[in-house]
């Protein structure tokens, strides 16, 4: 029997990592550290993160013909994820600026480059199979992922929908999101329906409260990460009651929390192509993003299996939400 892949439809850049003391206010200059590049781009890093952990996962996705795109090729490949549907294209290498300050929080910019270039066309090249996991993200152009996400259900193929950076969605992508994973300031911008930056977007109420909501905007599930606190996920039971259930982070000493959220989708996206139930792939999910806060880099900072299961399994942490 073929072994269920995870398909991740998405970016690939390179992070530029400066360490800085405090963010620049409005035309101030802040001297950091020396610059360091290293793989990175959401859709990138959720393939490398399910690929690391030994899944069968393969990359749609563009970089450019330069010595990022080589490098992002390497890595996305050294993590064993079919890199046959990365395409080399006559843009530069998606770029991402990256500051990170004591507390390891970052701020990013990203300039997207060959990321604008993942088109129709190499989703129509892509085979799929029942049982496989289309993951997307929102760093490459939107018709391409309302594309990615017609063909994938199309074949009975689940769709895990990350909506980041926060974007608000059409209709059909959060239907099929099974789950829509997002993180608090995304889920903020989704339940307000406000296109305003994300940041001016008030945050809601108890995390419950959010996931309730999401679900009310039609996806079949909805994981919303909450950093250290973990995740709550939400879902419907067969007679439609909503069923919450919080899953803890495990404790680590935040280091660097690039690439986290990608960590996450990429683990548990690979836990449902494994079959998992939900709950048991946010869980693995929690423990592999906890693995990534505890390192530097996004991809450089992602576990193996084995590192992964060196570390030591504490109490329960799964509760009714
Ligand atoms: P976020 O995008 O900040 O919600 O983080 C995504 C996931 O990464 C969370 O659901 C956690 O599982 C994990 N994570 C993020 N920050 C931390 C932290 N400081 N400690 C442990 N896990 C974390």
């Amino acid at each position: 029997m073929r072994t269920a892949r995870v398909v991740v439809v998405g970016s690939a850049n390179a992070d530029v990592v400066v360490d800085v003391d405090h963010r620049p206010a409005d035309g101030e200059t802040v001297l950091g550290s020396d610059a360091v590049v290293s793989p990175g781009g959401k859709g990138a890093n959720q393939a490398v993160a399910a690929g690391r952990l030994g899944g069968h996962v393969a990359f749609v996705g563009c970089v450019g013909d330069d010595a990022h795109g080589r490098m992002l090729r390497t890595s996305i490949s050294e993590a064993g994820v079919d890199v046959s549907a990365l395409r080399t294209v006559q843009a530069p290498t998606g770029t991402a600026i990256i500051l990170i300050t004591p507390d390891g929080e970052n701020s990013i910019v990203v300039a997207p480059g060959a990321n604008r270039l993942v088109d129709e066309t190499m989703i129509d090249q892509v085979t799929w199979a029942a049982g496989d996991v289309l993951v997307v993200q929102l760093e490459i152009p939107l018709p391409t992922v309302e594309h990615a996400v017609r063909r994938a259900r199309r074949a009975d193929v689940r769709v895990v929908v990350n909506a980041a950076p926060a974007a608000l969605l059409p209709a059909p992508v959060l239907e099929a999101a099974d789950p829509l994973v997002v993180n608090e300031s995304e889920a903020a911008l989704l339940v307000s329906g406000s296109t305003a930056p994300s940041t001016q977007v008030p945050v809601p109420g108890p995390a419950s409260d959010t996931v309730r909501r999401l679900l009310e905007l039609g996806p079949r599930s909805v994981v919303l990460t909450l950093g250290a606190q973990g995740a709550v996920l939400g879902r419907r039971d067969p007679a439609g009651a909503v069923v919450l259930t919080h899953v803890e982070a495990r404790e680590v000493t935040a280091i660097d929390t690039t690439g986290a959220g990608d960590a996450f989708v990429g683990a548990l996206a690979l836990g449902l192509a494994e079959d998992a139930p939900l709950d048991g792939a946010v869980v693995r999910a929690t423990d592999v993003a906890a693995c990534a806060v505890g390192r530097r880099g996004a991809q450089d900072s992602y576990p193996t299996s084995d590192e992964l299961s060196a570390m030591t399994r504490s109490a329960p942490r799964v509760r009714d939400a």
